[in-house]
């Protein structure tokens, strides 16, 4: 297999969590007697490029073929989170009704509403029917179609340049990486602006987040990488912001290559703290399986010993992070008997592969359980205090990322 960037021939294995199921294939009733589909769950660093990526294998358009259960809009920091980025953004470009903001994966509208609130033009691109049906329904126009170098083109080609091109969480899962930031290039106005957020690689790895590797997360991305499949694709990152969300993400500013803009100091700051950190090193990449097989077992350790003592776990959060560590640490419903997940979407079903139930948080009263594990660590504040009513009955919180341990 070689480099989805450079097509270099990979050799080193970063992580290998076995096979799993797609984290997003959640069950039904009728598949749970059914066959289930498990893939190789492996990571690549690229040496040349230092491009983290999963391992190819055929058939990987099963991966996208399930209508997603993922509305961006549930959650409430995300939402808050978007309306901050759309505030300051408007600003800083002074984006106006002569401007057009294209958003690649736009999902549920999460994002674009708050430019329609402002009367600025966007367009949604956004290839799952239902999130794109829910962003139509709040006034977002949206385009159901893949983004990449045709689209960008034709985009182009239709006068419909950007002034302000946004990706939140779509670079790392695109599976032609390359193909994908030629488009922004074709689809971006001169003079106009690309902002990209996605997880750092360099967090990642400090904080033994391998529960965020899934299939359908194609790439892990520090900025040395990034900066590189720009520049092969007649595009420059000008300035660069790190942010708190998913444990750790980079927001990325890029623009044409000839744009009259100056880099940002910050763009050369953090270059720097990447190789500090060993990012072009492979003997940090080596490190980094023994950390997340303790992740996996002190994990497990803890819900055999609250068994032992009697006391009932479950979990909070149906997200992919959680299919990820549940599946590679094998738990089943013997010791992780429920999940509560807010989605309506995911309720009723089953986790895939842990065949775990889903339920609605609500629920959570006629069980009263122990101990909560919060499976997405990355909003485990904002779920602990959404469930502040299990303080009744005395239930601790805890989080398995970056280490075993109960909220404050
Ligand atoms: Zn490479």
């Amino acid at each position: 297999m070689k480099c989805r960037h450079c097509q270099t021939p990979l050799e080193h294995v970063f992580l290998d969590l076995g096979f799993a199921p797609p984290s997003n294939a959640y069950l039904n009733k009728e598949q749970m007697q059914a066959p289930e589909l498990y893939f190789p769950l492996k990571l690549f660093v690229c040496h040349q490029c230092w491009l983290v990526q999963t391992l190819d294998f055929t058939r990987a358009d099963e991966l996208f073929s399930a209508d997603y259960a993922y509305f961006s809009s549930v959650s409430s920091s995300w939402l808050n989170h978007a309306k901050l980025y759309a505030e300051m953004i408007m600003k800083r470009l002074d984006l106006d009704q002569n401007s057009l903001v294209i958003e690649v994966a736009s999902n549920d509208g999460y994002l674009l509403r708050n430019f329609v609130a402002a009367g600025i033009p966007c367009l949604g691109i956004e290839p799952t029917a239902s999130t794109a049906r829910a962003a139509r329904e709040i006034g977002v126009p949206v385009l159901e179609e893949f983004f990449g170098e045709v689209l960008g083109q034709r985009l182009a080609k239709e006068g419909r340049q950007a002034d302000l091109i946004a990706g939140n969480n779509v670079f790392a899962h695109v599976p032609d990486i390359n193909d994908f930031t030629r488009g922004l290039k074709a689809a971006l106005k001169p003079g106009g602006t690309i902002t990209l957020e996605f997880p750092h690689l360099m967090q990642l790895i400090a904080y033994n987040q391998f529960d965020t590797v899934y299939h359908e997360h194609f790439s892990y991305l520090s900025l040395h990488t990034v900066e590189r499949i720009f520049s092969s694709a007649g595009l420059r990152v000008c300035d660069v912001e790190e942010l708190p969300t998913h444990g750790g993400s980079l927001r990325v500013y890029g623009c044409h290559e000839n744009d009259a803009r100056a880099d940002a100091a910050s763009v050369a700051a953090l270059l720097a703290q990447e190789e500090a950190a060993g990012l072009h090193d492979l003997a940090l990449y080596d490190t980094f399986q023994a950390r997340a097989n303790k992740v996996k077992d002190d994990f497990l350790s803890f819900l055999i010993a609250e068994k032992a003592a009697g006391r009932m776990v479950v979990a909070y959060g149906a997200a992919a992070k959680g299919n990820t560590l549940i599946n590679y640490a094998g738990v089943k419903p013997d010791l992780l008997p429920y999940v509560y997940d807010a989605a309506a979407s995911k309720q009723w079903k089953f986790m895939p592969g842990s065949h775990i139930p889903i339920l609605p948080p609500s629920m959570i009263t006629k069980l009263r359980p122990d101990s909560i594990v919060v499976l997405p660590w990355n909003i485990a504040t904002e779920v602990k205090t959404q469930m502040a009513h299990t303080k009744e009955w005395g239930a601790r919180f805890f989080t398995a990322v970056p280490e075993m341990m109960e909220l404050p």
